[in-house]
This record gives C-alpha cells, structure tokens and sequence, in this order.
C-alpha cells in the first residue's frame, strides 16, 4: 500500500501528486516504485499474466485516481483509453458530441457511424443544441476547451443535463489536466486522458488513463473498461509507466508555469499584425492563432522559430507550435490558417521575442 487521497484526505492536489504512488516508507524501501518487467507471475497470487495488471501501474492508476477522485486505469495510449469509453456504446448506439475535438475521436466516431452507430454533432458552444440531442442518446463526448478551437463548453449543464436523462458522459480531460479540471466532481461517469502530454509532460512517452467514479455505478464501467484493455490489449509499457508517473511529479509547477506564460501571450498577441484571431480560452497553456494570410503565410511562421519546435502534439516542456490542417485528418472546421501553440515552462520572453519575429514572416 501507498498514499493514497483515503490515507491523505488533507492534501491539496500539488501535495498529493508528489507522494501518491510510491511504496510504504518502511526502512530501505525504495522511495519510488519499482519497474517490474514480468509478463507473468507465481500462480495464485492477484494477478497471473502482465496483460491483466503490473504493479507498477498500480502506482499510476493510483495516483491519477486520486487527482480525478474515482479509480484509474491505465492504457498505452490516449486513444487506447478513447476506443475503451468509446466500447460503452451498444452496438447501434448514439453519441452526442461537439463537432471538433481531437481528431482522433472525430475519427473513432465516423468509425462508429459506419459500423452502424449514430454520431449528433453540435458546436461545442451550442449547449441548447447538445442538451436536446440528448434524449435516446447512449453516450455523451465532452471535451474542453476542444482540440484545437479552443471552444469552451458548458461543461456543467451538459453533465447535469446527461446525468438526469442516463446518459453515460465522458470527458476527454487532457487539455484541462486535473488541476484545472475535475470532471468526475461536476457529475461526469468516465475521464479520459492523453497522459502523453502534460502529465508526463516530456514529450519522451505515450500514454492514456481512464478514471471512473469511485462507486458501484464506477464499478460496473470500471470493469467494461478493464476488460476492453485485457483483451484489445493496448497495455502501456511498465517503463512508460514510471516515466509517466515521473512526469506527474512536477505537473504543478509546470502547469503553473505554462498557464501563466499562455496567459502573458494571449495578451501580448492581441493586436499583432500577423494575428487575425486568438484564440485563448481563459485559463491553460494551450491557444490558437489564425494567421492574417493564407496557408503559406502559416507555414512560413512556424518554419522561422528557433525556440518553439515545430512539431505535433502538446503538454511538454517545450513550447510546440503547428498548423493543424497539415495532418490530413484534421476536420475542416479548423480553419487552414490556424496555428495550435502549446506553451512550455521557458521564460516568456525568449518565447516572445521567438514568435514575434517568426510572426513577422507572415506579413
Ligand atoms: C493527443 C490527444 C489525444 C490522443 O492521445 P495519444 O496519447 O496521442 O493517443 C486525445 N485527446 C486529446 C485532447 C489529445 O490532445
């Protein structure tokens, strides 16, 4: 056993990441789990074969349970844990979601439309309009601010609004991290993660988590979503799971860092000349930006950074920049000019002085 929120009920969030997880202080133990790479063990003990459980994700699940306060699980990848919510649907099922996410899931979900499922999409600002599509529907898709819009949605009301029809809600929690976001406290049934950014925030693994309430309705999803990952068998890496839980270590100073350099940019980017929109959601280190010009003009930005990477992806410690309709699965309700800024721990001004010069070629 390890700390755990039962056995700390006192910690705030930015305590509890530090110390969850890790083996009992007894004299000698390690202060960190040990990476246990086995992919079998002794007969007649609580696990038997590594598809089914490792201890070292033990002390993940642990941990990521307690921040979102309900159980965990933890999967080789965000989409991993995507396709395992997404398996909540029956067969001919009905999924409301918003109408840009993670383009991931807008591809999962076509997926589900061809295998003969039912997709009602709406902005993600339209809470009337997903709140009436509700009624008949089995699952309920919520991310936010969405990926990469950076729309904010009423996260509240659709969850109430689910809960009193029985519709099962999943969040998609990566951008928010639970520091900014605790889904399952708002009246959520299942959290989803792309633990790859910033919780384990170097940009060095892949991972994905799912956390469900801590009750019997948690439970009996708890055990779907189990089963999923046992037998699809997207398990995450014993070492990928250190690493993650590594990374979470400093979640809070880096998320704290991060937001508070997004939020300097967001404003220091208003009124640039290279600058048609921005798109800041208020809170986190992630925003958008349309580029006054076309396509080329995008391109021309990102290629002339020093500092910021030109690359994929999101929640490192590196400031990531990339015009997100160059991946081809992109919806086309991202505009072509639109340019995703993950923000990094760097001091905001060489950050600055980066993007307003690479701006520049823009104009
Ligand atoms: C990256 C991402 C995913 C997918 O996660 P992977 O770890 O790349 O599989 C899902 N949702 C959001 C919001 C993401 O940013």
């Amino acid at each position: 056993m390890s700390a755990t929120p039962d056995r700390h009920p006192d910690l705030h969030l930015d305590t509890f990441l530090v110390s969850a997880g890790r083996p009992l202080p007894e004299p000698g133990a390690p202060v960190n789990p040990p990476v246990v790479l086995s992919s079998t063990y002794v007969a007649d003990g609580s696990v038997n074969y590594a598809r089914a459980g490792n201890p070292t994700w033990d002390a993940f699940e642990e941990a990521l349970g307690g921040l979102e306060g309900g159980r965990a699980l933890v999967h080789a990848s965000g989409m991993g844990a995507i396709s395992a919510a997404l398996s909540l649907v029956p067969a001919g099922g009905t999924v409301v979601a918003p109408d840009t996410t993670y383009n991931g899931t807008v591809q999962l979900l076509e997926a589900l439309e061809q295998a003969g499922g039912t997709v009602r999409r709406r902005h993600a600002t339209d809470t009337d309009g997903l709140v009436a599509d509700l009624d008949g529907a089995d699952l309920v898709w919520i991310e936010s601010p969405t990926n990469p819009l950076m729309d904010v949605m009423d996260v509240r009301t659709v969850l109430d609004a689910a809960r009193a029809r029985g519709v099962v809600s999943v969040v998609d929690n990566t951008l928010p991290t639970p520091l900014g976001c605790r889904p399952l406290t708002l009246g959520a049934d299942v959290v989803v993660h792309s633990a790859t950014k910033y919780i384990a925030g170097h940009s060095d693994v892949l991972l994905g988590v799912t956390v469900v309430t801590d009750d019997a309705a948690g439970a009996e999803i708890g055990e779907r979503l189990r089963r999923h990952r046992t037998l699809h068998g997207a398990i995450a890496g014993p070492l990928e799971v250190y690493l993650g839980l590594r990374g979470l270590r400093t979640l809070a100073l880096r998320y704290e860092r991060a937001s508070a350099n997004a939020a300097e940019l967001a404003t220091r980017l208003q009124g640039h000349p290279a600058a048609e929109r921005v798109r800041y959601p208020g809170s986190g280190a992630m925003l958008s930006v349309d580029i006054a010009g076309d396509v080329h003009a995008a391109e021309r930005v990102c290629a002339a950074t020093r500092v910021w990477v030109h690359s994929t992806s999101l929640g490192g410690v590196e400031s990531q920049l990339e015009r997100r309709r160059r991946q081809p699965s992109e919806p086309e309700t991202v505009p072509p000019n639109l340019i995703r800024l993950s923000v990094g721990i760097e001091h905001v001004d060489d950050l600055w002085t980066d993007l307003d010069q690479a701006l520049r070629a823009a104009l």
